[in-house]
């Protein structure tokens, strides 16, 4: 199944740190790498001031591991992130999220996917047009490329 992701730092070294997930992801099992957006700057939006920028990117990958598995191997790979910086810069250090799992539309506890927030997210749908422009979101029937086009035209 093909799968779009999210990728997002605020803390410590940002490009290292995506650059570093970004490795990991292709080193789960049943999984592989395929293309990775450039990494974007986005200024924190709401939050305490003098936030550091976030660096966000978008991946595919291909994998066999079911929706629930892949959420779990992805938090196992934010938290060795985390738990290194975790004294000094806090929880934030790496946020890795499901935006689409193939044309699969998901509602657990744990889970949603299509990723609620992600066609309101320039940061996510920007990076997103680099590497997916032809995906269709599942709940839409848009291309992600035509969704891109709207958030930029809405202001
Ligand atoms: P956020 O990404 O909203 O800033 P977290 O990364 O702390 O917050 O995630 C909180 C919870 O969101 C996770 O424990 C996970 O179970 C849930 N979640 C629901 N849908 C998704 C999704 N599509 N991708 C990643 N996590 C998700
Ligand atoms: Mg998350």
């Amino acid at each position: 199944m093909e799968v779009l992701l999210a990728l997002g730092s605020n803390l410590g070294n940002r490009q290292e740190i995506l650059e570093s997930a970004w490795q990991e992801i292709g080193r789960l099992p049943q999984t592989k790498a395929l293309r990775i957006s450039r990494f974007h700057k986005t200024l924190p939006v709401g939050g305490p001031p003098n936030q550091p920028e976030f660096l966000n990117a978008v991946c595919t990958v291909f994998t066999m591991l079911p929706p629930q598995i892949l959420l779990e191997k992805l938090q196992e790979i934010e938290i060795r992130f985390g738990r290194v910086r975790t004294e000094h810069w806090g929880p934030r250090t790496l946020d890795i999220d499901i935006l689409l799992y193939g044309n699969k539309i998901i509602s657990t506890p744990a889970l949603t996917v299509p990723h609620p927030e992600m066609l309101h997210r320039r940061f996510v749908l920007k990076p997103a047009q680099e590497i997916a422009a032809d995906i269709v979101h599942p709940e839409t029937g848009k291309t992600l490329r035509e969704h891109n086009r709207f958030i930029n035209q809405s202001d």
